[in-house]
């Protein structure tokens, strides 16, 4: 799920001679399904060659970094021209609190400003460019950010750093315990963010050869398992399709209130479940 650096030149070279002109590449820092982040310094080096905007969509793993332990993986990202990054997401800040970062002083004053003198006036008697309201698209909006800088002086640098370094700590242990149970079935061994992509394969099919049948069956697994979660009102898990694959299980750790029991317990409830679901289906 990572873009590839020499196929992107390959695409930009491609376009070029067909007489378009490509401007804009979109990387992600953690992409949503699998968690993957793109590898930005590379492609940078491309967008760099080609003088071409590089916007990184970091809105679900841009958390990492406030963690010096993991922030390798969004690394060469001070050289994208425009990066969007929403603390509601990792960082656990109240919905909602998203942010778009620019390299390029004043763009959004230059695109947006309407200049509306009845709301922004110019003679204030504090300095005015630390007004934003006429920087935005939009006139009146909650100033969202609020929250997150709250949190940040509450917790500080090292608290935001340890939420981030035990979100990834719970990741590695509920990856420990999926190998550990039978009947899990990884989609990825090793996500990079702490997306945990998996299937659980019931007992009555753990026999079945891998094809169009086992297919089948296990793609009505987990929305069955999902419905009893909701009717027992014990827990609930998000699961898709991907591609060509059945649906499956996708585990976000973004709560550092969590715990390894819950993690257990989430597992118990899934193979209890898993179980119940496979006699209807
Ligand atoms: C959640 C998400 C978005 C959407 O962000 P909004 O602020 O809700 O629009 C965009 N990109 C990625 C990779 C996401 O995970």
């Amino acid at each position: 799920g990572k873009m590839i650096p020499a196929e992107l030149e390959k695409a930009i070279v491609a376009a070029k001679i067909d007489g378009a002109v490509p401007f804009f590449v979109n990387a992600t820092g953690g992409t949503t399904v699998y968690g993957a982040y793109d590898p930005i310094d590379e492609i940078a080096d491309v967008c760099e060659k080609h003088n071409i905007w590089l916007h990184v969509d970091c809105a679900w793993g841009g958390g990492v970094l406030v963690s010096s332990k993991h922030k390798h993986l969004v690394k060469g990202i001070h050289r994208a021209d425009s990066v969007t990054w929403n603390p509601h997401k990792m960082l656990g800040v109240t919905l909602q609190c998203s942010a778009i970062l620019l390299k390029h002083k004043d763009l959004l004053a230059h695109c947006n400003s309407m200049c509306a003198d009845y709301l922004f006036q110019q003679d204030k008697n504090y300095d005015v460019s630390y007004d934003t309201g006429d920087k935005a698209i939009q006139c009146g909006r909650h100033n969202d950010i609020f929250k997150f800088w709250l949190m940040w002086r509450a917790k500080g640098d090292a608290g935001l750093e340890s939420h981030i370094n035990r979100l990834f700590d719970l990741k590695r242990y509920m990856l420990d315990r999926l190998a550990a149970r039978e009947g899990f079935e990884m989609v990825l061994e090793e996500p990079e963010c702490t997306n945990i992509c998996f299937w659980y394969v019931p007992r009555s099919m753990r026999k079945m050869a891998p094809g169009p049948d086992r297919d089948y069956k296990l793609n009505l697994v987990a929305p069955r398992v999902k419905g009893l979660m909701m009717e027992a009102g014990t827990t609930m898990i998000g699961y898709q399709p991907h591609g060509n694959q059945p649906n499956f299980f996708r585990m976000i750790i973004s709560n550092n209130a969590s715990t390894k029991s819950d993690i257990d317990f989430l597992l118990d409830e899934i193979e209890r479940l898993g179980e119940e679901a496979s006699s209807e289906i």
